[in-house]
């Protein structure tokens, strides 16, 4: 259920209705839109009665969410959601005319692979650096991150260089310290359905990448998202990776027909992750450019000085200087649609 006020409404107006809505045991989420403030209800099991909230001051309407996502879905909220990151370089926006561009190594492996990588990608004009220092591995014996070390290494590069830092929590642990020492947290993959983990992000301060599961619905993904919202976090950030099929060709099939699909129920920006999205280095470019082509708000691509010697996901990862020709070629094609990036 939806509580719609008018566009005049005074925020005394919308306490008192969210007020309202909590005294009968629910909880009120107040999303400002810019033409009007909608009020969303959830923990509701059947039909709210809405009689009472009809006839208080400053309500236009109540009305029906169709869609289970209730706070994620456009119904609630007509335009697009800015999830705005302020960096030491200025604020990173992606949800509005911007393309945001977040590059970086799959793994913090050393101080000196992330800042020689950190100097390339800020010199190319990234803002955003990613780098994992929690890196959920399918073999137990593969490397799994420098945990602590490695966000103490992603704090240096932000100082340094001034980027934004996207890094991983794979659990509720670690997502206190990345709570910490990133500008956004991103939740990976394999974890998009680890509701406390949603949850504890849904109580983050920070912006949350949220990734799409390997074999998740559209639907599936929108209500992950619904988690983090539905805990009072509304910075999320969609990210599309790739979905298992029975091609061999690359290592996920990159689902670039969820961007509209997802734009057209959802008001969260979409980004795409090309590299996990391929696996293989000569597709990132390509995808990049169709990425920003089909209406993504931003790409994040794995990019590594060295990617013979990486410590996890070298075949996918762009060198630099293809870093470099991304930037120039997916700048032009969102040029044409009226878009920079950012
Ligand atoms: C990553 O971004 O390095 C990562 C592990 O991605 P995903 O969760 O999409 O596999
Ligand atoms: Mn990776």
């Amino acid at each position: 259920m939806l509580v719609v006020m008018q566009s005049h409404a005074t925020e005394e107006q919308v306490r008192a209705v969210c007020e309202c809505i909590e005294s009968l045991g629910l909880r009120a989420h107040p999303i400002p839109g810019v033409a009007r403030t909608a009020i969303g209800i959830t923990g509701n099991r059947g039909e709210v009665d809405t009689g009472a909230l009809e006839s208080m001051p400053g309500v236009a309407e109540c009305i029906p969410v169709s869609k289970p996502y209730k706070l994620v879905s456009r119904e609630a909220k007509q335009e697009n959601t800015v999830v705005r990151i302020p960096t030491p370089c200025g604020e990173v926006t992606l949800g509005d005319r911007a393309v945001a561009v977040i590059a970086g190594p799959c793994a913090v492996e050393t101080r000196e692979q992330a800042f020689a990588i950190a100097e390339r990608v800020k010199a190319a004009g990234a803002r955003l650096f990613r780098g994992g220092a929690y890196k959920p591995r399918t073999s137990p014996y593969s490397f799994q991150g420098l945990r602590e070390a490695g966000l103490k290494i992603l704090a240096e590069v932000r100082d340094t260089f001034g980027l934004g830092i996207v890094t991983e929590a794979i659990d509720n642990e670690s997502l206190d310290l990345v709570e910490n020492y990133a500008d956004v947290i991103q939740i990976g993959a394999r974890n998009m359905q680890n509701f406390s983990l949603l949850k504890r992000a849904g109580r983050a301060l920070k912006p949350v990448l949220l990734k799409r599961g390997m074999s998740a619905t559209l639907d599936e993904f929108l209500m992950a998202a619904e988690y983090v919202l539905s805990e009072g976090n509304y910075q999320v950030i969609l990210c599309e990776r790739g979905v298992r099929t029975f091609a061999d060709h690359t290592r996920n099939t990159l689902d670039l027909s969820v961007i509209p699909a997802a734009q057209r129920l959802s008001h969260l920006p979409i980004v795409v992750d090309p590299s996990h999205g391929t696996g293989r280095r000569n597709k990132v470019l390509p995808l990049s450019r169709a990425a920003v082509a089909v209406g993504a708000d931003g790409i994040l691509v794995e990019v590594h000085n060295d990617p013979a010697r990486a410590l996890s996901d070298g075949p996918q990862s762009i060198l630099p200087e293809e870093f470099e020709q991304l930037v120039r070629e997916t700048g032009a094609i969102a040029a044409v649609l009226g878009r920079t990036l950012n």
